[in-house]
């Protein structure tokens, strides 16, 4: 497995390839019954899974970080097993599947990090949750206007939203009034290529709180986009 990491420059250690090989194992077991990934095949799950989850990695500071739409665990399970120290929570609006990212917390001995079950416009209306992370992350969701609505109310003014895309220019030119209404600022966009595609990591910066009407739920982030 660490040749494929270093095949795109990525240092792994011999714990961390423990981590990743026990991880995999956990993911096809529960893919059988959760449907958690289309991508089954060893060597293309660590590049479009493990690598690309990790082309962020160094975006992700402070100590608290929450993942939008987690599904079967990316970017944030492999964050974790690099950013071991960090506090996690990985947000999935499917029960199944969080049932599966606390059993590969559990398995991996991961300490603070855990899944919620519930929705990204619900759950950030809490005073608990509402602008208290550092990072907020997120992979294959909705598109960019409607995930800065579902994303920004999570994080602290300072802090960022790392958007993991492909090639995004258009949703990037389309999202620019709601990162503004929001009260964010792109701070700049990384370009990668894995195995021939475009990978775009979008950097936002919370540069001002968001209003409190946001998220304006009933499906409207999806429905009516800023
Ligand atoms: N991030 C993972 C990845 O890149 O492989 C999973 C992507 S999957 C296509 C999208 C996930 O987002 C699903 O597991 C779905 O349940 C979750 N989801 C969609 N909308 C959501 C919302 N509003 N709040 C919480 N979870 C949501």
């Amino acid at each position: 497995m660490k040749s494929y990491f270093e095949k795109y420059s990525i240092e792994v250690s011999d714990e961390k390839i423990v981590l990743f090989e026990k991880y995999y194992n956990l993911l096809l077991e529960y893919n059988k019954k959760f449907n958690l990934t289309a991508i089954t095949e060893r060597e293309e799950v660590i590049i479009k899974h493990f690598v690309d989850s990790l082309l962020g990695v160094d975006n992700i500071v402070g100590n608290k970080l929450i993942d939008i739409g987690s599904g079967g665990g990316f970017p944030a399970i492999p964050i974790k097993v690099f950013k071991p120290d960090i506090m996690l929570i990985m947000l999935d609006s499917t029960g199944k599947k969080c049932e599966f990212l606390n059993t590969v917390c559990k398995e991996l001995e991961f300490k603070s990090a855990k899944a919620i079950c519930g929705r990204a416009e619900e759950l950030s209306r809490t005073a608990e949750y509402r602008e208290s992370f550092d990072v907020c992350t997120a992979r294959a969701v909705a598109r960019l206007n409607t995930l800065c609505e579902y994303t920004l109310p999570f994080v602290k003014v300072g802090g960022y939203f790392v958007a993991y895309k492909g090639d995004a220019e258009e949703e990037i030119t389309e999202a620019q009034n709601a990162i503004k209404i929001l009260g964010g600022k792109i701070e700049k966009i990384d370009n990668f290529e894995l195995e021939g595609a475009k990978r775009q990591i979008i950097v936002i910066k919370k540069i001002k709180s968001t209003p409190d009407k946001y998220p304006r739920g009933n499906g409207k982030e999806r429905k009516k986009p800023l």
